[in-house]
């Protein structure tokens, strides 16, 4: 199993955080050979900027701020199916919005723990969940090609049972 959950939540150092994904998305892209343009590199790093998803209105609406001029809303779009595709953000469908992924690269299985109170979500994978989705959803003569599974609650930092 895989899981970011609890970095995600606890205070942390979360320019690592962002070191690490951008140095994951440059593999990721070497690996594919398809490039890390800047505007893709500069909405991954939007996305990055906490842990909680980010809509595409707010993507549209904050990058002026870090380039210093407007970015058609098409051109944004087109930042984010690419980053999609390589599987370097998800999206969370509940949410309609995108959240980076912490081990992009590596077979996984989507599950997104979203907290209600403060809207983080941390993703976890777990294996043998994989298999089950892909041998129930076989068994019903369904062919699967992607999955997300999103939970809800309260993560660590916002339970009050959480001991400190
Ligand atoms: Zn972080
Ligand atoms: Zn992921
Ligand atoms: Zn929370």
């Amino acid at each position: 199993m895989i899981s970011n959950a609890r970095s995600a939540y606890q205070v942390h150092d979360h320019q690592r955080c962002i070191d690490a994904a951008l140095n994951r998305a440059r593999q990721c892209c070497a690996a594919a050979n398809a490039r890390l343009t800047p505007i893709r590199e500069t909405v991954l790093l939007l996305i990055w900027k906490s842990h909680k998803p980010l809509g595409a209105y707010s993507i549209v609406e904050q990058l002026p701020a870090l380039t210093g001029k407007r970015i058609q809303p098409p051109s944004v779009y087109r930042a984010i199916e690419f980053l999609l595709e390589l599987r370097l953000i998800h999206r969370i469908p509940s949410l309609n919005a995108f959240i980076g992924c912490p081990f992009p690269g590596s077979e996984h299985s989507d599950v997104f723990m979203v907290c209600r109170q403060c809207g983080s979500a941390a993703e976890v994978s777990a294996d043998n969940l994989n298999q089950l989705i892909a041998e129930t959803t076989h068994k019903a003569g369904f062919q699967l090609e992607s999955q997300t599974v999103e939970v809800s609650g309260l993560c660590l930092a916002c339970n009050p049972e959480t001991p400190h």
